[in-house]
């Protein structure tokens, strides 16, 4: 059906059904709906998905780093032991290190990637509602390469493959 041809549902000024065509998916016109709240709560609504996306994508980056921080810095302590270590498990715990290096730069990718949609929607939004662009501005800074923090840690699962393949090639010509 046709949403422009239904009737709005609000009152003219000599209490006469509205005449004029209903907004896409709801029951009143222009003149008659509450669109400053509905609005309100889409901005708001838009923020929280961007902020919560900013907090999961620290929780995840922590997580690898812990993680792979603690796994390479127990194969390192056990090699320096006195009896050292078993040269194919150096290579297997390598292996898996490698791996989640590989998981951890993905899941970071994938999150920087959420966070730019939700960030063209905050753009959009300043650009529709904000004469003044406020949050415009600034956003499309952080669009910029090497502006953002979530950038340029992008680059420290790198310092972990190196790490790790040192340790596999270390260990292969033994
Ligand atoms: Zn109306």
């Amino acid at each position: 059906m046709d949403s422009s041809k239904l009737a709005c549902k609000g009152l003219s000024e000599n209490d006469t059904q509205c005449s004029h065509p209903v907004v896409a998916n709801s029951d009143y016109c222009w003149k008659h709906g509450n669109w400053f709240a509905l609005d309100l709560e889409i901005i708001r609504m838009v923020d929280q998905h961007f902020r919560d996306e900013a907090s999961l994508f620290w929780q995840r980056s922590n997580f690898f780093l812990l993680a792979e921080a603690l796994l390479f810095s127990t194969v390192v302590s056990t090699i320096q032991g006195e009896s050292g270590l078993d040269r194919s498990l150096v290579i297997i715990v390598s292996a898996f290190g490698l791996v989640l290096t590989a998981f951890w730069y993905m899941a970071g990718s994938t999150g920087r990637k959420w966070l730019g949609h939700w960030r063209d929607q905050r753009i959009e939004l300043s650009e529709t509602f904000d004469r003044y662009q406020r949050d415009a501005k600034v956003e499309r800074i952080a669009k910029e390469p090497w502006t953002t923090a979530t950038q340029i840690t992008q680059y420290l699962p790198l310092l972990f493959v190196l790490g790790w393949m040192g340790l596999v090639i270390q260990y292969l010509i033994r």
